[in-house]
């Protein structure tokens, strides 16, 4: 039985004690600073508004969980969650606009929600100023949480089941091993501990330091409000048939405002003013807390509120009546992607976060890390929220303040999905920026790399382009961050030949006479002789898809791997400490080469007659076949070249040290002009990928997803024994419930580009993963999960901002299905 010890009382520490005691775990203690009844951290004076709907399933997936529960954690016959309903409305027509796509999104993940008129909008509810009204968005099963309540109650529930609680008790540092925690010391002693999961709130940053962990979160002050009563506040809301006294929680993102009632009185939260960072370790030792003395609410500043108050008043005309009663700079968490922190210290074993996580996923939180706890695998997928998710050029902490600020600043703000932050930027260059540059290219942001989606020098051959190959008008929201330029590099890729700098995707170099007795045991596949590759998945103990890596193995202890992201190669590091420590003669070492290397795709019919024309080494067919690699020189440049291609044609990846870069692309990027060749950028690469059938982590599928349904069972080795998942692959059905399907959109005109929602004889079934513009056969297309009984050929509709467009359940792939192309 493990020893546990949970950081903070607050509604994710009370959260993550129960979800542990619901699956069987005993030996816990939590820890708090405070005194129990009023812990005074960010919970403590919550308005708990529950707005369920976000773009991320995993979140709101947190969320529907979280009013569940809160719905059923009773004490005398009252619940911890009044399901008031919530409302959006609009006053910009870019907002009614965007509510439509935010419906479609409530509709992907399984909330009821309704687009609703002006009139509508005003009989849920009728303080609101009709003239500034356009619309809005109902969810009727949003609400409010009462989170202080619900800590009280899960506080005596876990008591009850033998959990200790030491409150105005400070953990001051972690005890441990080299590789695990021990213990949490604190103000009155040592509690010894197997498992630290820190639920600290804003307060991480310091809990982390004590184990040199940075945490990713900026404590950041907002304001919150209470008027004075409002005279005739109307009871009664449609939703429950007037029976409820209070009405929908309400945003106003126009102006950067949400609105409850607490009674007869407004509750009003504003995120428009400018970013108030606080250091938690400058708030100072929790002493006597009361509602108004807590560490985590500061002083009002009320000249930063006044905006926000003359806007209220206009929107909410009755509030003309009021005044200001009570207001106060509220402190929570920020991060650089919005989302949570949640998983375990890459290096230090069983010290684990859930923090940045506010009280609308507090009980999806839990529960999640609760089934990683107890069972190796939740059954949400966390790719979003690990811990490990960020790029070392992500924890700096200039990066983390600036990002998580920006992010406070456009909380509310209409974003488009492939918008990127104007700064930082430039973080991560290639060796080949400079050229990229020379070439016009647009750039994107990824990992802090930037990235080229096309280059402009690429336009002049629009004019040639054939008209097979003419890609559509497309509308304002598809048309941003995209140029019709991107057609002649798909052209160029599938009849002469482009090159793509490939260098942002994560290499991995696995090395030691563990190596591959390594990546045996946690693949699916076989790794090779020396001079082959093998793509492979890695599982979950639950069989469900953690990744999917190329294993090159260049000698016969060293592998260079292909990975998704940071949380693979924390995932392999931990993997390959643990093998080192059970079997010292297997050791294995895992280190990643991505920054330090660099890579060029050459692909297309004339790749080969590229590569001979600047080196002497074999890149014949029978040279070098699909699916190797070898060492070789290009004018002169030693190159590790495997003969790979994302975008299914003839061609090979080719690897060199990041200071041979720029002279390697100069040497391709000069020998391939008499043969056509150009550079191409990553909205080419996609959809060429998407046509050939290759699947992209995180997008189309994750951790809930088997190979199975996701149309990837060739790549688990038939009869291979004793990886990782393989007991969960062998006792799963052989029919899935839900497959991955590729869509081909009828009209030939329509993209969309991810998470609408898809439907199949009028009902809502399943969601689009991703989406391109299949240029080799001129029509959009779409991946999507559907229910497996949905079959190749059949009809469906994609919703796109309340419009519905017929597509066609095609056969996979849609372009060169015996891969005559690429194996030429
Ligand atoms: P906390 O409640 O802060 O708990 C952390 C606990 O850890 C604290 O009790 C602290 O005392 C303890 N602790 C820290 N360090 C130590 C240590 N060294 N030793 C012992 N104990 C320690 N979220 C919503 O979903 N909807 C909303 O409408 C909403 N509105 C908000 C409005 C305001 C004004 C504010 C400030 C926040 C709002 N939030 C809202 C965010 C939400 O309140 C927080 O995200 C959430 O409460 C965080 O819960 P927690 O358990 O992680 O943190």
């Amino acid at each position: 039985d493990s020893r546990v010890v949970i950081v903070g009382a607050g509604i994710v520490g009370a959260n993550v004690a129960d979800e542990l005691v619901a699956r069987g775990w005993t030996n816990i203690t939590v820890v708090e600073q405070g005194p129990l009844h009023m812990p005074g951290g960010s919970t403590s004076h919550a308005p708990g508004l529950v707005f369920q709907t976000n773009s991320s399933k995993t979140m709101t997936l947190f969320a529907s969980y979280t009013v569940e529960k809160l719905l059923s954690l009773q004490k005398d016959g009252k619940n911890c969650f009044n399901q008031v309903g919530g409302l959006e409305v609009a006053t910009t027509p870019a907002r009614l606009h965007d509510l439509k796509r935010k419906h479609g999104w409530a509709t992907s993940w399984g909330i009821d929600a309704r687009l609703i008129s002006t009139d509508e909008c005003l009989s849920a509810y009728s303080l609101l100023n009709r003239e500034m009204i356009l619309g809005g968005l109902l969810i009727p099963s949003d609400g409010l949480a009462l989170a202080a309540r619900a800590v009280q109650l899960l506080i005596e529930r876990t008591q009850a089941a033998g959990v200790r609680y030491l409150d105005r008790t400070r953990v001051t540092g972690i005890e441990r091993t080299a590789h695990k925690v021990t213990g949490v010391e604190t103000s009155s002693g040592v509690v010894s501990a197997d498992i630290i999961i820190s639920c600290a709130g804003f307060w991480g940053v310091e809990l982390g330091a004590m184990v040199d962990l940075p945490i990713p979160l900026l404590p950041l002050a907002h304001q919150y409000v209470k008027t004075t009563s409002v005279p005739g506040l109307p009871h009664g809301s449609i939703l429950q048939g007037g029976a409820s006294s209070d009405l929908p929680i309400l945003r106003f993102q126009d102006e950067d405002l949400y609105y409850r009632t607490h009674g007869d009185q407004f509750g009003i939260g504003y995120y428009g003013h400018k970013p108030m960072p606080v250091v938690a370790a400058s708030l100072g030792e929790t002493g006597d807390v009361d509602e108004h003395n807590m560490p985590s609410r500061l002083e009002f500043t009320a000249e930063d509120f006044r905006p926000a108050w003359k806007a209220s008043q206009e929107f909410l005309p009755s509030l003309q009546q009021t005044d200001i009663q009570d207001g106060f700079n509220g402190v929570f968490s920020f991060t650089p992607d919005g989302g949570p922190l949640v998983g375990q210290h890459p290096t230090l074993d069983g010290f684990w976060v859930a923090e940045a996580v506010w009280v609308t996923h507090s009980a999806g939180v839990a529960r999640a890390l609760a089934e990683v706890l107890t069972t190796g695998q939740s059954q949400i997928d966390l790719t979003e929220c690990e811990l490990t998710r960020f790029e070392e050029v992500q924890l700096a902490p200039a990066y983390v303040s600036e990002t998580s600020q920006q992010n406070f600043v456009e909380v509310y703000d209409i974003l488009h999905p492939l918008t990127p932050r104007e700064s930082p930027r430039d973080l991560r260059l290639t060796p080949f920026h400079t050229r990229q540059c020379d070439l016009g290219a647009y750039f994107l942001e990824g990992g802090g790399w930037e990235r080229p989606h096309w280059y402009e020098a690429n336009a002049r051959l629009l004019k040639d382009l054939p008209a097979k190959w003419k890609p559509v008008e497309r509308d304002d929201w598809t048309s941003q961050h995209y140029s019709p330029i991107a057609a002649v590099e798909a052209w160029r890729t599938r009849t002469a030949v482009a090159m793509y700098d490939i260098t942002p995707l994560r290499r991995i170099q696995v090395s030691g006479p563990g190596a591959v007795a390594l990546m045996e045991r946690v693949s699916t596949g076989t790794v090779g002789s020396p001079g082959e590759v093998c793509y492979t998945l890695l599982l979950t103990d639950a069989g469900t898809i953690r990744s999917e890596i190329f294993i090159a193995r260049l000698e016969v202890d060293l592998l260079q791997l292909a990975v998704n992201g940071p949380n693979d190669f924390a995932y392999l590091q931990r993997a390959a400490r643990h093998q080192s420590q059970r079997s010292p003669q297997e050791w294995v070492q895992v280190r990643d080469v991505t920054g330090g290397t660099c890579g060029i795709g050459l692909w297309g019919p004339r790749a080969r007659d590229v590569v001979r024309s600047i080196s002497k080494d074999d890149f014949s067919s029978r040279g070098m076949r699909y699916s190797q690699v070898k060492k070789a020189h290009i004018a002169g440049i030693p190159v590790t070249a495997m003969r790979l291609s994302f975008v299914g044609e003839l061609g090979w990846e080719i690897y060199t040290t990041a200071d041979n870069g720029l002279r390697l692309w100069d040497a391709i990027f000069g020998a391939g002009q008499p043969y056509g060749l150009i550079a191409a950028g990553r909205i080419a690469f996609s959809a060429l990928r998407m046509e050939k059938g290759w699947r992209s982590y995180g997008s189309d599928i994750n951790t809930e997803h088997d190979a199975l349904a996701a149309g990837m069972a060739f790549a688990i080795k038939p009869g291979k024994q004793g990886y990782v998942g393989q007991s969960a692959v062998e006792s799963s059905s052989r029919s899935p419930r839900r497959r991955l399907r590729c869509l081909v959109i009828d009209d030939k005109q329509s993209v969309v580009l991810g998470k609408e929602p898809v439907f199949y004889a009028g009902q809502a079934v399943g969601y689009v993963t991703s989406a391109a513009f299949a240029y080799t056969i001129g029509k959009p297309i779409a991946y999507a999960w559907l229910p497996a009984s949905v079959s190749v050929d059949e009809s469906v509709e994609i919703e796109y901002f309340s419009r519905r467009i017929r597509a066609t359940v095609a056969r996979e792939p849609l372009v060169d299905p015996t891969n005559s192309r690429m194996l030429e």
